[in-house]
């Protein structure tokens, strides 16, 4: 099969191609020629060379400003003759490396791994049947369909075009997109002009396509490049650039304190080893060295948690952003409503009808004035009959159960039109389909040209909104004439119908003599059928989460395609709206929106709640509206016109099961569900990343700062230091991973979704938390010094005065963890005890801290020595303290906010 990796499909004709392929271009290939060629060719995928870049993480690692000093102090206390200090220095560089790796290694791959979450499916013909299948299963032969929206999923050479439109930018680096043809074309030409080619990766932006691939996975162009669109997840977001330029920040002052230090202390007649020691001990101190790690692990279990609540993250810094979002703009249909569709009325000229039934059985009566009909009366027999021959959806049967394949909303006529009882063998002898203009939002109405048999003419069906489809007819079907059209009553109708709630397509059809669909069939006089109404309900779940989000402070804004009337009931139904408002206060449709200048959207915004027939492109100008208002925006997408909106939002939603690729592509964050309460959900965890986060922050600093200072003030003062550079590398190492690390576990404050959202341009820590982190400092260095002095005076060793100290660092450490589960409330009012990882934290810390103190090994390594009861005791009582402190300054500090909120 080796001479079909040739590349010239282009210079050939659709029908070689597909003999070369030994496929047929109706029928597909045969379920023995795909095994045989997926073991040949093996599965669509383009394997990304990492392994390299594995080594090349593992190196960076050591590419760290505490890793240098590490390092250099290791070397420099090596030559100055204490081996055991630089032995231990040395083991902790090599610890914090792997521990680096390791953690940056599961973050990425924990992102990494949602992308295979999201699996894009093509539609191939095998056998003569249309199948969906996973892109990974295509195999050189297939014969695949495309409509706007899909991602090309291997490289074809196109046998049938209508209208196509390629995104091909990521390949070609052209922006606007190119039209393509089916005819072959010279041998010689370049890739950019094979306009008969479809490349893997591009994206269809418009129109429909058939194609036969000609190379899968690493074949394909883009294949033949993997390796340079490396498609690594980046973990930067805002909140790590501002940590680490904070700690880079922190790192010169600390370098400049430790060149001080030694400066002084060898003035003051110390000796220059212990004054190095000295400074390398004020330098490992007070960097927080298990931040940005920190920063990272908590995103990455935000991810998680996110992904098992049906968002999954596509760009990290969404984590955090969504912690601050101020304004949702959702999409009604399917997203705040079920996409579960029945038609409940239709009008046509003589009446109003209903129809009745159970879900999606087709089973059913028309009823008028609550009767029900012997017989279907003609007008809505037609009006079903062309929507049912305008209809791309079906029904399936599982199982006794029904389900609708397709657009749901075509899917409810074809219900309808079952349930009355049409003749569907009748039907499609009757009618051959000669071409189709199908729905796009856009567009607002779909058309299909069909062939009637029996009576040798042409047929236009079009169904769409009545704004559309009213102004093209001039007469419409009375139960047995057509009659000139009575716009004044069908629009009455139709107001009144979609002041229900109701979703209300105008249905209309006409006979011609054209044999293709051109767009100007608009200019044609169709006969006006009749209306047909439909009810969508309104998620459940979704009126809680709505009610979640107004809570939390976030404006609901509700943007949609639908007639505004339609609209504005159901945005009263989910609360979005109150029951008072006033439809010109609230809603805007897209004529309206289309005469306002930027600075009166602007102002609109203030009150408008409701966008109703929302071209996609206008998503953009209001989601640039909010902005300028300051909002934080995340706008809900599914369609190929939708990407420029969802790059624009501040956090751009994707439909992950009825969105097009392409709006995946633009998104942060895809919804597995389709469900607006996702996004709350995803709302709530980003607040928890954000609030664990400050935690970590909030308990972290106290510590640097407080060892920080007391390797400062001993020197000045000129006593021996308190703590030892080892020591303090122990107590930071190991109480970031047991203690600190396990407040990413917090669960969600009480009052998560009653504050308002937090505002980005607001300093991470406040000066509230400030003051806070220094009183703990302050405490630790009073604490640390006078106990040590204390044992001293009492005549013990420095190594026993020592190993106190360091304990009485890590048992206020450990106590703080507890008063830092929440920042604002006192923790006599939280439960302090619902961490469990954080309570297992606590007793491997403790644990540790008994060998670190009694272990002969460690206090060979580390220089402690056993200490007595009284000492533990001791240590206990004061560190205990640190809970009544932090209470006092809580109160202090945050009363008012309290009384506030
Ligand atoms: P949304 O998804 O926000 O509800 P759509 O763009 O899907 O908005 O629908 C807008 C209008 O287009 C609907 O009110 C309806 O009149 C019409 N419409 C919707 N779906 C179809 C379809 N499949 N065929 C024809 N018309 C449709
Ligand atoms: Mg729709």
């Amino acid at each position: 099969m080796n001479h079909l990796l040739n590349e010239n499909w282009h210079a050939l004709s659709t029908e070689k191609t597909a003999e070369l392929f030994e496929s047929d271009i109706q029928e597909g290939l045969s379920p023995l020629d795909i095994k045989h060629r997926e073991d040949f060719f093996g599965l669509n995928e383009i394997k990304q060379q990492q392994k390299e870049t594995k080594l090349k993480k593992f190196f960076m690692q050591f590419h760290n400003a505490l890793i240098y000093i590490l390092l250099a102090a290791s070397l420099i206390t090596f030559f100055l003759g204490e081996y055991i200090d630089s032995a231990v220095i040395f083991a902790v560089i090599i610890i914090n490396v792997i521990v680096g790796f390791v953690q940056e290694i599961k973050a990425q791959e924990a992102i990494e791994s949602l992308k295979n979450l999201v699996d894009t499916n093509a539609i191939v013909i095998r056998e003569g049947k249309k199948h969906e299948i996973s892109s990974k299963h295509l195999v050189p032969g297939d014969i695949v369909l495309l409509e706007s929206g899909f991602k090309v999923p291997a490289d074809m050479r196109l046998i049938d075009v209508n209208d196509l439109k390629v995104d091909e930018s990521m390949l070609t680096g052209e922006s606007l997109p190119v039209n393509k043809e089916i005819e072959k074309i010279e041998e010689n030409t370049l890739l950019n002009d094979r306009n008969n080619m479809i490349y893997s990766g591009t994206f269809v932006t418009y129109g429909r396509a058939k194609g036969i691939v000609v190379a899968t996975a690493g074949h394909t162009q883009v294949g033949k490049i993997a390796h340079l669109i490396s498609e690594t997840v980046s973990l930067e977001t805002p909140l790590t650039k501002k940590i680490s330029q904070f700690s880079k920040l922190l790192l010169y002052i600390i370098l400049v304190l430790a060149a001080f230090t030694l400066f002084v202390g060898v003035l003051r007649d110390y000796s220059f080893v212990e004054m190095f020691m000295a400074s390398v001990a004020l330098a490992v101190g007070a960097i927080p060295e298990g931040l940005p790690a920190a920063v990272t692990i908590t995103l990455a279990i935000g991810v998680h948690k996110m992904a098992k609540k049906n968002a999954i993250i596509r760009k990290l810094p969404a984590v955090e952003t969504l912690g601050s979002v101020t304004t949702i703009c959702s999409d009604k249909t399917g997203t705040l409503t079920q996409n579960k569709m029945f038609v409940t009325k239709i009008f046509t000229s003589d009446n109003l009808y209903e129809v009745n039934g159970v879900g999606y059985e087709p089973k059913g009566d028309v009823l008028l004035d609550k009767k029900v009909l012997e017989k279907i009366p003609n007008s809505v027999y037609e009006t079903l009959l062309s929507s049912y021959l305008c209809n791309e959806a079906y029904l399936v049967e599982k199982n006794k159960e029904y389900e609708i394949s397709g657009d749901p909303t075509e899917g409810a006529l074809i219900v309808a039109a079952l349930k009355m009882k049409i003749d569907e063998y009748e039907i499609n002898k009757t009618y051959k389909r000669l071409d189709i203009l199908p729905f796009e939002s856009d567009r607002q109405y779909m058309a299909t040209l069909n062939k009637n048999v029996k009576k040798d003419i042409n047929e236009i069906h079009i169904k769409g909104s009545i704004e559309k489809v009213l102004p093209l007819c001039q007469t419409m079907l009375s139960e047995n004439s057509i009659e000139k059209i009575d716009l004044k009553k069908i629009e009455e109708e139709a107001v009144s119908l979609a002041s229900q709630g109701l979703r209300v397509l105008a249905i209309a059809k006409k006979e011609t003599n054209i044999d293709k669909i051109e767009e100007n069939i608009l200019k044609e006089e169709f006969v006006f059928l009749g209306l047909v109404a439909m009810i969508d309900p309104p998620r459940q779940e979704a009126i809680q989460s709505v009610k979640a989000c107004k809570t939390a402070g976030i404006n609901i804004i509700m943007i949609t395609g639908d007639h505004a009337l339609t609209a504005f009931s159901i945005a009263k139904m989910m609360g979005i709206l109150k029951v008072d408002d006033s439809f010109e206060d609230v809603t805007l449709n897209a004529k309206e929106l289309h005469n306002l200048s930027d600075e009166q959207l602007i102002e609109k915004l203030k009150t408008v709640k409701v966008f109703a027939r929302v071209e996609p492109e206008q998503k953009l100008r209001i989601v640039d509206a909010l902005q300028a208002r300051q909002e934080v925006v995340a706008m809900t997408g599914d369609g190929v016109n939708d990407a420029p909106a969802l790059k624009q939002a501040d956090i751009g939603i994707a439909m992950g099961k009825s969105g097009t690729e392409v709006a995946k592509e633009a998104a942060d964050m895809l919804l597995t569900d389709d469900n607006f309460s996702s996004i709350a959900t995803a709302v709530k965890e980003g607040r928890n990343v954000f609030d664990n986060l400050i935690k970590f922050i909030t308990w972290t600093l106290p510590t640097n700062l407080g060892e920080g200072l007391v390797i400062l003030f001993s020197v000045m003062l000129g006593f021996s230091l308190p703590i030892l550079p080892v020591q303090i590398l122990w107590i930071n190492m190991t109480t970031a991973i047991f203690l600190g690390l396990m407040l990413v576990f917090e669960k969600k404050e009480e009052d998560i979704m009653i504050r308002p959202p937090r505002n980005p341009s607001t300093p991470i820590l406040s000066k509230e938390l400030f003051i806070m982190m220094l009183g703990v400092a302050i405490y630790m260095l009073i604490t640390s010094t006078t106990i040590f002095e204390y044992y001293i005076l009492k005549g013990m060793t420095e190594d026993y005065a020592r190993t106190v100290a360091v304990n009485i660092f890590v048992f206020i450490e450990i106590f703080y963890l507890f008063t830092c589960k929440n920042l604002h409330k006192s923790t006599f009012k939280i439960n302090p005890f619902d961490n469990k990882n954080l309570l297992y934290g606590v007793g491997i810390m403790v644990i540790l801290q008994i060998i670190f103190t009694n272990n002969s090994l460690m206090n060979s390594a580390f220089g402690t020595t056993p200490i007595s009861l009284n000492a533990w005791t001791l240590i206990i009582f004061i560190s205990f303290i640190i809970i009544f402190i932090v209470e006092v300054l809580k109160y202090f500090l945050f009363s008012k906010t309290k009384v506030k909120s």
